[in-house]
């Protein structure tokens, strides 16, 4: 499940510079996460760093895009053909 930005956003830009996949940027009226880049944070981070950040908790599962931990981690290794993840990369499919 990609993770969408509601319009409670107050544009406060703390989510952009903390996303591993570059997935978060301005938009109008408010901050968008581009689907394509945004691995819920698996293969980086054991929860989303964007709704980590967010003043108002505003960086939501899409339910409209579910997706599995396996489709994720795939997505994370075309964005990043250089990295290693290994067999116990962070995930929040495995957060205890
Ligand atoms: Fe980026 Fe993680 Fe937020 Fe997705 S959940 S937009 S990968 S910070
Ligand atoms: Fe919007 Fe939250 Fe990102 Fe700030 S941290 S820009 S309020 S989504």
């Amino acid at each position: 499940m990609a993770t969408r930005i509601t319009e409670a956003c107050i544009n406060c830009g703390a989510c952009e510079p903390e996303c591993p996949n570059e997935a978060i940027h301005p938009g109008d009226p408010v901050y968008v996460i581009e689907p394509d880049r945004c691995t819920e944070c698996v293969g980086f981070h054991d929860e989303e760093q964007c709704q980590a950040v967010c003043p108002v908790a505003c960086c939501l599962p899409d339910p409209e895009r579910p997706e599995t931990e396996a489709e994720l981690l795939r997505r994370a290794t075309r964005l990043h053909p250089e990295a290693v993840f290994g067999d116990a990369f962070p995930s929040r499919f495995r957060r205890r």
